[in-house]
């Protein structure tokens, strides 16, 4: 069996040329795809063959061809229909364990980045949403790369799978789409894998956070949806002059009109709003900016996360220090702001958020304390 399974219309389908893995078709479409093995096959299958299926890939986490449920003439052709989207290319363990990355090889060759963090309370994966990213911010390793191509919600919902397969016992209890991409550029296939997160691999909306760089239709979108997820905006300035500079989207919706944004989607979500800012030496760690933040942030009643810059190889500044740091929190939460220092994970694997397909070639040049030594800036990261 070859041909391509069917899609229902409700599932964003995969971007252009691209065959649906096992995660892509949604539970109408698995319905449609059964009944198709059923017709090649020359038996009407009974709808339970689809509980079983759905069974397997949601609950069992297993791959059609391990359904033991299935009568093993139905495993061989749906199996075939619906290939894993995700081949292991490396996995990196860190934290003592508590860190796992992952370097997934995509069935086009393309590369994209998983991290799982386990903490006491919870354990937490980074998914990528698309392969590389358009949005150009200079500091950032995947904007670095430039842009590949969306990743179908089935390439999505699998990096969830996937980790929690390794997780085992400990259950994945919390999802950030803060990997590779921009998630709300890549809006429907990101919906659909939330609504599949949440309606099928059963996590709860309010563990679910998508982090986005400000895209303002996108987030007005999101307060429409009726499901109350996180969301995080990386916000780095609160000057329209460095945020155009540091994140260039903020000349397309400058900072007055994601204010807006954001309110709307407090006010109709009644979820918590976070602010994303990586503190860059010099740039956006003086006392001043520390000011403009906490009024920026004061007013929608945002939490503000602060993490020293990763150092990136095509980006010639560096992260704000220990002491910098403390310092600027201490300034926003003097100003009535809410800031506090994210705890950072996977740092000798390479495994932070937000810089997660590391250019192997690049990662040599790296002094051995992180620090870039040579700055010179423009596009050195692409691994491709
Ligand atoms: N595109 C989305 C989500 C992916 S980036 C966004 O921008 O929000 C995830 C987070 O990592 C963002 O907050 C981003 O600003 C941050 N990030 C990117 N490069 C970084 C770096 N070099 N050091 C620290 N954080 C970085
Ligand atoms: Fe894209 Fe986010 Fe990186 Fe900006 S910070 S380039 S939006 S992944």
């Amino acid at each position: 069996m070859t041909r391509p399974p069917a899609v229902s219309p409700t599932t964003a389908s995969p971007p252009g040329g691209l065959r649906p893995s096992r995660y892509d078709p949604d539970r109408a479409g698995l319905d449609v795809l059964v009944a198709e093995v059923g017709e090649a096959t020359g038996t009407a299958l009974p709808s339970y063959r689809v509980d079983q299926l759905w069974q397997g890939l949601y609950r069992d986490l297993v791959g059609p061809e391990d359904v033991s449920t299935l009568p093993k003439a139905l495993r061989g052709p749906l199996a075939d229909l619906l290939p894993p989207a995700l081949t292991e290319d490396t996995r990196s363990v860190g934290d003592d364990g508590d860190t796992v990355k992952w370097l997934w090889r995509l069935a086009d060759g393309s590369l994209i980045e998983t991290v799982l963090m386990h903490y006491e309370e919870r354990s937490t994966v980074c998914v990528s949403s698309q392969v590389g990213c358009a949005m150009g911010c200079g500091f950032c390793a995947t904007g670095q790369m430039g842009f590949d191509r969306h990743l179908s919600t089935g390439e999505i919902v699998e990096q969830v799978v996937r980790a929690q397969v390794e997780a085992g016992d400990r259950r994945v209890s919390n999802v950030v789409f803060m990997g590779m991409g921009e998630p709300l550029a890549n809006y429907d296939r990101t919906w659909a894998a939330v609504q599949r997160l949440h309606g099928d691999l059963g996590l709860s909306a309010r563990h679910i956070t998508i982090s986005t760089v400000g895209v303002v239709p996108g987030i007005r979108r999101l307060a429409t949806e009726g499901l109350p997820i996180n969301l995080a905006v990386s916000l780095h300035a609160a000057d329209d002059d460095l945020r155009d500079e540091l994140v260039p989207i903020n000349r397309r919706y400058p900072l007055d009109e994601l204010a807006d944004a954001c309110r709307e989607h407090v006010t109709t979500t009644g979820r918590r709003l976070s602010f994303e800012w990586a503190l860059i030496h010099d740039v956006n760690d003086r006392p001043e900016d520390a000011v403009r933040l906490a009024d920026y942030a004061r007013p929608l009643g945002a939490h503000v996360n602060l993490i020293p810059l990763n150092p990136t190889p095509g980006w010639p500044t560096r992260g704000s220090s220990p002491a910098r740091v403390r310092q600027f929190a201490e300034d926003v939460n003097a100003r009535g702001g809410n800031a506090t220092i994210r705890r950072t994970r996977g740092t000798e694997i390479d495994a932070a958020c937000g810089q997660l397909r590391t250019d192997r070639t690049n990662a040599d040049i790296l002094n051995t304390d992180g620090s870039v030594p040579v700055p010179a800036p423009g596009r050195q990261g692409s691994s491709r």
